[in-house]
């Protein structure tokens, strides 16, 4: 399957659903995708294509549905993955980074011992919007000292600018809308 026929594929595996979690929001579904074998594959496949070549220290996936592309991604770039969660989930000692969602606003936490000193760290997550979350979650890997070589996005909706947010990072989306 060349590259043209893989993001077709992808695309028909993401559900649209329009007005969630409130009214004028189009929710990319990826439950869809994760649901099916082959695009499950193909899409870890493809997020993991721009860092084969030079892998991280860990991933850093973000809570919940960078949770099972990070792990995915991580088990074929052979290296560990740290879980940022949403506040009071992490049991041990954590760091916290607070953010501006595109509906609302939360925080992220990150076990004090998810990433260590010098380590090279990949962000994931399913979607990039106005890049609030991953940008506090790459506060949260600076804080732990851990350095943020790349972010890798399924979906990215290029016209909420979050890239613009991550300037000067490696950043990666498979699809963009
Ligand atoms: P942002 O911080 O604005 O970049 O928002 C990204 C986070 O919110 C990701 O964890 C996404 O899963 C979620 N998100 C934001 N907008 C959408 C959307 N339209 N469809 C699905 N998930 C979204």
């Amino acid at each position: 399957m060349d590259r043209t026929a893989i993001e077709a594929r992808l695309r028909a595996a993401i559900r649209d659903v329009p007005d969630f979690p409130k009214q004028g929001i189009l929710f990319k579904d990826v439950t869809t995708l994760l649901q099916d074998a082959e695009a499950f594959r193909l899409a870890v496949q493809a997020l993991c294509e721009p860092f084969r070549d030079r892998p991280p220290d860990r991933v850093v996936a973000i809570e919940s549905r960078g949770f099972p592309f990070g792990a995915a991604m991580s088990y074929a770039l052979g290296c560990g993955v740290a879980l940022a969660r949403k506040p009071g989930k992490l049991p041990a000692a954590t760091a916290r980074a607070t953010y501006l969602l595109e509906y609302g606003e939360d925080a992220l936490e990150l076990h004090r011992d998810a990433v260590e000193p010098g380590q090279r760290i990949l962000v994931v997550d399913d979607l990039l919007a106005t890049g609030g979350t991953a940008e506090a979650t790459v506060r949260l890997v600076h804080e732990l000292g851990g350095e943020v070589t790349g972010l890798a996005f399924l979906i990215e909706l290029s016209f909420l600018r979050g890239r613009e947010r991550l300037e000067g990072f490696d950043v990666h989306a498979v699809l963009r809308y």
